[in-house]
C-alpha cells in the first residue's frame, strides 16, 4: 500500500479518545502515526496498520484503492525490506 508521510489515515476502529484519524509521521517497515484527536503518537508494523486502514486522505482528497496499490513500497514489502 502506498502511504506517504503527511497522509491522513482513517482507521476502522476509533482510538479511545474517539478519533479515527491519524496523521502519518514516518513510513517504512514500521509506521509512526499521530492521533488527530488527542495527539498521541503510535508506532506499529506496516502490515498491522495497513490492515486497519479504511480511508487515506492526501492533500485534502481521498486516495482511491487503485492509487494505493501497485507501488514501489509494495514491492519493497514483498522483499521484506525497504
Ligand atoms: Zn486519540
Amino acid at each position: 500500500m502506498d502511504i506517504h508521510v503527511g497522509d491522513i489515515i482513517t482507521m476502522k476502529k476509533s482510538h479511545p479518545c474517539g478519533s479515527k484519524e491519524w496523521k502519518v509521521m514516518r513510513v517504512g517497515m514500521d509506521f509512526r502515526v499521530v492521533c488527530l484527536g488527542c495527539g498521541r503518537e503510535m508506532e506499529n508494523k506496516r502490515s498491522a496498520i495497513e490492515k486497519s486502514i479504511k480511508i487515506v486522505t492526501r492533500a485534502g482528497r481521498v486516495v482511491s484503492k487503485e492509487e494505493l496499490s501497485v507501488t514501489r513500497t509494495e514491492k519493497w514489502a514483498e522483499m521484506g525490506k525497504e
